[in-house]
């Protein structure tokens, strides 16, 4: 008996991406945005988890308008996957990596003058031009031109931003801001987009004019329709989750959850009352038990702090997981069901469970999405049918 590669994928833990969920989402998320505003898809991390190549070519087919990703080397790596989009770098690069943006033609954040000097270096030095976006902090304290208060250091700063875009070299085309707390606290995300729109009137007033600026992301796009302007930029919301910690609760987009992750179960064993589970001896069988031996672990991405604190599904029911997470196996309490068997699949992340794991590792869904290593093979879901 031989096995084809998909069959050989499914065989112990892996990741169903279901890229027709992923295009519903896009357009749901389309309906939402300004009509006038571009689309632009976060492919960062390898699409949260999902599979950036893949995730990058349904972005284009269903018309997202922008692509971006964390690191000059996952734009890299899309183009050389043939995704033709315009790629923009949210992350401040080292300025090193100028001949691959060149190569790739990456559009670039640049968040202080000395970087986007060095990169206008570079591209002088062999006649061609990096796109830049403009990064200006108006609050979140990680890059960016600050935006202060004062008039005086206001024009100060945006003398510095002319300087930059004026640099030989350099093509700017955009200027963007990244809210802290689009979840949260109200005021302080209505001063972020206040100072953004202050910086970008004292920047036109100088004469520069950028053809796209942005703020918001997920979740900035769904509570603030005034920040839009001239691009949505979105991440998690994409996978299907409309907050970062409940997942759907409370929203009424109807967004499909795009990722689910399966296991295969190794063993089921019946044990006596009374026996311990696992390293560390940490949790005791109560009653005569039957334990199902899943085979992920912590180095598949089941964060070990979930020990003896999640449940996955088997048969369409919630077992809790017994005693420590251990790297490449996991047990669970399958007593209350009939005929678990061998090769019985369980659900260990899905729509529901995913919000759970987060809720009980105390982080967000983005940490969890992101979490299933390159250990478990991604298995794409697409007009119905399953391929590698
Ligand atoms: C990661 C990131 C996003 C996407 O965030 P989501 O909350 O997943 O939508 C958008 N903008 C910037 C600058 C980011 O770093």
């Amino acid at each position: 008996m031989s096995m084809n590669d998909l069959e050989i994928a499914m065989s112990r833990t892996w990741a169903e991406i279901n890229l027709d969920d992923l295009a519903h989402n896009i357009q749901t998320l389309r309906a939402v945005l300004r009509p006038d505003a571009k689309f632009l898809g976060v492919c960062k991390a390898d699409a949260y988890g999902h599979g950036m190549t893949e995730c990058a070519k349904k972005l284009a087919a269903c018309g997202a308008d922008y692509i971006a990703v964390a690191s000059v080397t996952e734009g890299a790596e899309l183009r050389k996957n043939g995704i033709p989009l315009p790629i923009l770098c949210l992350g401040q690069a080292n300025p090193q990596l100028a001949p691959l943006m060149c190569e790739h033609d990456i559009t670039q954040a640049v968040g202080d003058f000395e970087n986007g000097s060095e990169l206008s270096s570079y591209a002088q030095s062999v006649g061609k031009k990096i796109k830049i976006h403009v990064k200006i902090d108006t609050g979140m304290s990680r890059t960016g031109f600050y935006w202060p208060d004062s008039d005086d250091e206001k024009a100060a700063t945006a003398q510095t931003i002319k300087k930059l875009c004026e640099l030989g070299g350099l093509e700017y085309e955009g200027m963007f801001t990244h809210f802290a707390v689009a979840d949260d606290d109200e005021n302080f995300t209505r001063l972020q987009l206040k100072k953004f729109l202050d910086a970008k009137e004292v920047l036109e007033g100088l004469g520069l004019s950028f053809k796209v600026a942005h703020a918001a992301a997920s979740v900035g796009v769904l509570n603030y329709p005034e920040a839009h302007l001239n691009m949505g930029r979105f991440g998690l919301v994409l996978y299907g989750y409309a907050s970062t910690d409940t997942g759907n609760e409370g929203s009424t987009l109807g967004l499909k959850p795009v990722m689910t992750v399966k296991s295969k179960i190794t063993a089921v064993r019946r044990l006596p009352a009374g026996t311990t589970i696992s390293y560390g001896r940490t949790y005791t069988l109560k009653r005569d038990s039957l334990v199902a031996v899943l085979p992920i672990g912590y180095a598949d991405g089941l964060p070990r702090v979930l020990s003896n604190n999640f449940s996955v599904k088997i048969h369409d029911t919630l077992c809790p997981i017994l005693g420590r997470i251990c790297m490449d196996m996991t047990m669970a309490d399958v007593t209350d069901l009939q005929d678990v068997k061998p090769g019985d699949v369980a659900t260990v992340f899905d729509g529901d469970l995913i919000p759970l794991a987060a809720k009980n590792s105390g982080t967000i869904i983005h940490e969890i999405v992101c979490s299933p290593s390159p250990r478990v093979p991604r298995v794409f879901i697409e007009n119905g049918g399953k391929r590698l």
